[in-house]
């Protein structure tokens, strides 16, 4: 994110994971943040879930809509196209971030403003909406609390649902007092850090961006087929002044959002809330249809984002990610992301969801370190609403990734071992050596660093030295004649 009229930068995957990760590990004040914050939610979840008996089933409910949607996306599109047309709006396709941009700016530049008001969006993030819009000239204000707290601290977001997750409450009222003014109505003098005094000083900051915009972008959390109705769902009222008081509305949905009909998303409306923040509804939920003469913007634009996502889709694996409801339910769970933080995946799209959706949105060649950033422990597989299987996708990124580097040392090693494996006389040759060299090299039972390439194994890793006697030997000696 970037002031008003400098340049933004897109960021994405730059360093790797590993690296990112092991600079995140050394940050203890991050940590204790996420830990807090985590567990907070995870709680919340928790027991609003298991209030609902039906629970389960609704979770299997969720699974057969979005795969029933994915199988005849072209269809529902088509008749999305139609139904908001027929009400008044108007739908553009954007195969990629470049044409999503180029559509916005333009429609943004055809009313003659030059700021817009923004509720979160995850689609704009991952295009660079408002790096492209500031190239234009047109500043755009994050109206979200986290979101605004990330523009103003020129920052990353660090959790799909509380992107200042990695922010407490004393950063937050240093950042207020510091950059407010830039954007606009200033701070309060002497601003405190209680969470109160904070909130009503966004309020105010706020309060005068929603009467001046002219113009406002959106994301959306659903769009219903049948009927040509968006629908947003959001916690703190921003969303609903940004949907409602200015004359253009332009919101930008990745092609996966839609839902064949009102049925189907009460499904969602159920599983979301829960999911997410651990609450049994929405305070607020905002949906509409076109436009509505006399009653809030006089032009709607609906952007529907494609940007990977038809490549996905044909992955028969990898399809199951789109069904994501962006809950982030699996990021409170993962014990990967508890320790990191979201910044170390270096995407929009942080934690579990980010490691399979992102490789699969920019190629596994751009993002290739990030299916490896799991333990596969499978945690955020029972958190998912939508029983997305993301281990069984990890895994099926990773031999991508691999077979994409077939010299690299790991496909080698891999080769190597295959060939091993495939003659008992290689692998009873290859255990004698390794139990030799293992115990030549170990310390007290263990060993400190593997040679040559294997360190990357034991930098990481407990490697206990190898005993004297492998198993095949030892059973060869004692069991063998009672076959
Ligand atoms: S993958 Fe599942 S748990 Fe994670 S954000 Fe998406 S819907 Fe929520």
């Amino acid at each position: 994110m970037s002031k008003p009229g400098s340049r933004g930068v897109v960021w994405l995957g730059s360093p790797s994971f590993p690296d990112a990760a092991r600079e995140a590990l050394g940050n203890t004040r991050l940590r204790a943040n996420l830990k807090r914050a985590t567990t907070t939610i995870r709680d919340k979840r928790l027991a609003v879930a298991s209030e609902l008996d039906d629970w389960e089933q609704l979770r299997d409910a969720a699974t057969a809509i979005k795969n029933r949607t994915a199988r005849h996306l072209d269809r529902y599109l088509v008749q999305l196209e139609a139904a908001v047309t027929a009400a008044g709006g108007t739908v553009h396709w954007a195969s990629d971030a470049a044409e999503a941009n180029r559509i916005v700016t333009e429609l943004v530049q055809a009313t003659g403003e030059r700021e817009v008001v923004k509720i979160k969006s995850m689609a704009t993030q991952e295009i660079g909406l408002n790096e492209a819009l500031a190239e234009a000239g047109i500043t755009a204000y994050e109206t979200d609390l986290a979101e605004l707290i990330v523009q103003l601290g020129d920052d990353r977001p660090s959790h799909i649902l509380v992107p200042a997750i990695h922010r407490n409450r004393t950063e937050i009222r240093d950042l207020f007092t510091a950059e407010m003014a830039h954007w606009g109505q200033p701070a309060p003098e002497n601003l405190g850090d209680d969470p109160r005094e904070l909130a009503e000083a966004a309020r105010l900051h706020l309060r005068e961006k929603f009467l001046t915009a002219k113009v406002a972008v959106s994301g959306a959390n659903f769009a219903v087929a049948d009927t040509g109705t968006v629908v947003v769902v959001e916690s703190e009222g921003n969303g609903r002044m940004c949907l409602t008081l200015p004359e253009t509305l332009i919101t930008v949905m990745g092609i996966e959002k839609t839902v064949p009909s009102w049925s189907d998303l009460e499904v969602f409306l159920q599983l979301l809330p829960r999911s997410s923040t651990g609450e049994r509804m929405n305070p607020y939920t905002s949906t509409w249809t076109g436009t509505t003469d006399g009653d809030g913007p006089r032009e709607f634009h609906l952007v529907l984002l494609d940007n990977g996502r038809t490549d996905t889709l044909a992955d028969e694996v990898g399809r199951q990610v789109l069904g994501c409801i962006r809950c982030s339910a699996c990021l409170n769970v993962c014990p990967v992301f508890e320790r990191t933080g979201g910044h170390a995946y270096g995407s929009v799209y942080p934690g579990p969801i980010g490691a399979v959706l992102t490789p699969q949105l920019v190629g596994v060649e751009n993002a290739a370190s990030l299916p490896f950033a799991s333990t596969l422990c499978g945690a955020c597989y029972d958190a998912c609403p939508v029983k997305i299987d993301i281990p069984e996708v990890l895994a099926h990124l990773r031999a991508k990734a691999v077979e994409r580097k077939p010299r690299g040392a790991e496909a080698l090693a891999m080769k190597a071992a295959a060939t091993v494996l495939d003659s008992p006389r290689l692998l009873s040759a290859a255990q004698k050596a390794a139990a030799l060299g293992g115990r030549a090299l170990a310390r007290e039972g263990r060993i400190g660093r593997l040679p040559g390439p294997l360190h990357g194994w034991s930098d990481t890793r407990d490697t206990p030295a190898p005993p004297a006697e492998s198993f095949r030997s030892w059973w060869r000696k004692n069991r063998e004649g009672e076959r």
